[in-house]
């Protein structure tokens, strides 16, 4: 994010009231926020804003949202907060690894839009402080918990020596939960510590990621507390 221009926001989002609410609320923060009401002209507003963060709607004409997500994040990483129909759907979008890095269901409160969206700008920011820190001082080694490997400056995760591909929120979550094996880390604070924001409503957002990584990694590293959160469980190491 630049220091010198205000914070941009691209709503991609083809229902005019909806559209015209959430830029309504999101430019009285003090944010540049532009509306594009199609998939295709969604793309060429993200290439030509450059935006800090963009809001898409799934259901758009042309391209939709998961299309859209694609072309916006090949071209250029920016995170996204996608807008769903039903919870289901953001589960399976999870489950497909489109990239967003949260997910809204509709009908939100706009104070739970501005609240996601100041907390992807504040993860977005921290991971950009972060890279620089890594850049100056010398690179962490990579953490190897049981048969996985978690290399935090490449931001690339092995199993029994295979490269599992995960997107960024995936890497974000493993690693909270690697960082403390064998320790149950409550979904409150899952969301609190990988997505920076707190809310009960969000606690869905963690199980659906959660499932995700298990598809990606094998069923048996992260353990479910049921009604309390999860915990990574390594299998031992082969006894010498
Ligand atoms: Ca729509």
């Amino acid at each position: 994010m630049s220091h010198t221009s205000p914070t941009t926001v691209l709503v991609v989002e083809d229902e005019p009231a909806i559209a015209q609410a959430i830029v309504h609320r999101l430019s009285a923060e003090g944010w540049r926020v532009e509306a594009a009401p199609d998939g295709p002209s969604g793309v060429a507003a993200a290439a030509r804003l450059e935006p800090d963060v963009i809001v898409l709607d799934v259901m758009l004409p042309g391209i939709d949202g998961l299309e859209v997500c694609r072309i916006i994040q090949a071209e250029r990483p920016v995170p996204v907060l996608m807008l769903t129909a039903r919870d289901d759907e953001t589960d399976m979008l999870i489950g497909l690894g489109v990239g967003a890095d949260d997910y809204m269901t509709k009908p939100f409160s706009m104070r739970e839009l501005v609240a996601r969206t100041k907390a992807l700008l504040r993860r977005t920011e921290r991971a950009a402080k972060a890279a620089e820190l890594a850049v100056a001082a010398a690179p962490e080694p990579a953490l190897t918990v049981g048969d996985v490997v978690i290399d935090h400056a490449q931001r690339r995760v092995h199993r029994n020596g295979v490269e599992i591909h995960l997107t960024p929120t995936e890497f974000d979550l493993l690693g909270a939960l690697a960082a403390t094996p064998r320790t149950v880390l409550t979904r409150e604070r899952l969301l609190e510590q990988v997505w920076d924001w707190v809310d009960a409503s969000g606690t869905r957002t963690v199980d659906s990621h959660v499932k995700a990584l298990r598809r990606k990694l094998g069923p048996d590293l992260i353990r479910t507390v049921h009604g309390v959160g999860y915990a990574f469980e390594p299998a031992d190491p082969p006894r010498s």
